[in-house]
């Protein structure tokens, strides 16, 4: 039986667009091209940026891709009482301080420069809860399956927010947890999460958790160069009729994985099928950005 598990991991802040396609579908391909599991976790750790119902609208957005996961939905909302777990182990090992300091008191320093590592300079304030980056493994080494060899000391990338001020749990942390919890051998996602990679392997080494493998795909960006987000207006993904279909069939062409072009207009449980069967990752170009080929 294949140990392979992927995921697909979306923040809820607005529908799925071309973008979020092309990660969902690299991760479930490269998951069931290797007979392996694939997972759905709604990152929604951030409630007041994620719209009632955003997360109903993805999932059905993925069932009529033809997206279908193994496994009961993960939501992150549930998960307060593992981070929190986290978090402890790492203030236990001296590896997670309070801060006060605001953006703005180190706004002339190109990351944060530590100034509350040996107390915090304002315990009056209220308190986020920082990673020592200087401490715990240095640098990190990972092969990543389509970019190769990647170096990285996490002190120069700076201490990263575990949780927030306002108390809410900071991604960093929450997708370390999660992607142990739900035993992801495989991480495939955009290449704009490449460099956040270093702190969430420090943290993997410091709690002592299993370092899934990465492959970051080249990220769809508009023909203006920008990324396709919701903060570009990229359209939200279709979820019914022929629309589908050519949509599936544009983002394998955006996964360089030339699908024939009979298999356009055909059912996505077929185009699928062949993706699946196909999937070669050596096709892909390690670009960190790709033109929309629906552009
Ligand atoms: N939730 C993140 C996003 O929507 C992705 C997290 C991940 O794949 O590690 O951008």
């Amino acid at each position: 039986m294949s140990t392979y598990r992927g995921r697909f991991a979306p923040t809820p802040s607005g529908p799925l667009h071309f973008g979020s396609l092309i990660a969902a579908l690299g991760s479930f391909l490269d998951a069931r091209h290797a007979s392996g599991q694939w997972l759905v976790r709604i990152e929604d750790i951030d409630p007041p940026r994620c719209p009632t119902g955003t997360s109903d609208e993805i999932l059905r957005q993925l069932e009529a891709f033809g997206l279908c996961w193994d496994d009961t939905v993960c939501y992150q909302h549930d998960r307060d009482g593992a981070y929190q777990a986290a978090l402890e182990q790492l203030r236990r090992q001296e590896l997670a301080y309070p801060c006060s300091c605001s953006r703005k008191q180190w706004q002339d320093y190109p990351i944060y420069p530590g100034w509350c590592r040996s107390g915090v300079r304002d315990p009056n304030k209220p308190l986020a809860w920082r990673l020592r980056s200087d401490l715990g493994r240095r640098p990190i080494r990972w092969c990543d399956r389509l970019f190769g060899e990647q170096e990285f000391d996490p002190a120069q990338l700076g201490d990263v927010v575990l949780k927030r001020k306002d108390n809410l749990w900071a991604y960093q942390l929450a997708v370390v947890i999660d992607d142990a919890f739900q035993g992801i051998s495989d991480v495939v996602r955009g290449f704009d999460l490449l460099d956040n990679t270093p702190w969430q392997r420090q943290l993997q080494a410091a709690l002592d958790l299993n370092e899934p493998r990465y492959l970051h795909l080249p990220l769809v960006v508009a023909d203006n160069g920008q990324k396709l987000s919701k903060q570009n207006h990229a359209p939200a993904l279709p979820v019914s009729g022929d629309a589908v279909r050519g949509v599936l069939h544009q983002a394998l062409i955006a996964l360089d994985q030339t699908p024939p072009a009979e298999l356009a207009v055909a059912p996505v449980h077929d185009q699928l099928h062949h993706a699946i069967q196909h999937w070669d990752i050596e096709k892909l170009t390690p670009h960190a950005q790709r033109r929309n080929p629906a552009c």
